[in-house]
Parts: structure tokens; C-alpha cells; sequence
């Protein structure tokens, strides 16, 4: 069983393999900007895993030393991101994916950053 997942515009376009791995809700303030949004939910997935279908448009920008956070230049969807120091792993941006599963296991990071209003 496999995932389709694509951006805003199309031009970005993987299909996922499943069973997908942990799912983490990370609330810190880079990925709220980054996203846009209260939290960013992050599928961790082995880049094995993910089969890109298209992704000409797509765009790496280092937010910090050693971690790249890609997003697709048409339509600026975040797509994943990814690090040095954890090679073979991408975090992708669950938004893009069609009918994401729940996960095995689900966690938040940086909860304490975010918005304490937010249930
Ligand atoms: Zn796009």
C-alpha cells in the first residue's frame, strides 16, 4: 500500500510507501513560520520510502546549520524537511499527503512553545 502526496500547485508529487513511521507535532517557532501555522505535523519517513514523482520545483533552504527545510518554489508548500546528522530520514509535511493514516505512535515537540490557548 502507498500514499499519494503532491503540493499546492502539483508541481511537487511523491508517492509515500506505507506503513508510515512516527508522526510528531512539533510547535516550535521555527516551524510555526515556516508553515505557517499553530504546529507543523511531521511524518518521518525513510527517504527509501518516498518515491518523487516530480520535484524540479522543489527548493532547500537552511533554516539552521545543517537542517534544510524544502518547500516547492511554484506554490511555496513546505514539503519536508531533513538533516545532516540524520541521513536517509525526511521529515515530510503531512499536509501533502492524501488521506493520512493515523500513526503508530504520535507525539508533540515543543509544546510549551506553543500556544497555550490551543486545546
Ligand atoms: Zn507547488
Amino acid at each position: 500500500m502507498s500514499l499519494a502526496a503532491a503540493c499546492l500547485c502539483g508541481a511537487t508529487r511523491y508517492i509515500l510507501a506505507e506503513p508510515i513511521g512516527d508522526v510528531v507535532l512539533c510547535h516550535c517557532r521555527q516551524c510555526r513560520r515556516a508553515n505557517g501555522g499553530a504546529f507543523n505535523v511531521a511524518v518521518l519517513a525513510e527517504t527509501a520510502n518516498v518515491r518523487f514523482e516530480a520535484r524540479d520545483a522543489v527548493r532547500e533552504f537552511e533554516s539552521s546549520p545543517g537542517k534544510y527545510r524544502a518547500f516547492c518554489s511554484r506554490c511555496g508548500s513546505p514539503v519536508y524537511s531533513r538533516r545532516d546528522d540524520l541521513p536517509g530520514v525526511l521529515r515530510l509535511r503531512g499536509g501533502l499527503i492524501d488521506d493520512l493514516p493515523p500513526p503508530r505512535r504520535l507525539t508533540e515537540a515543543y509544546r510549551e512553545d506553543g500556544w497555550d490557548w490551543l486545546a
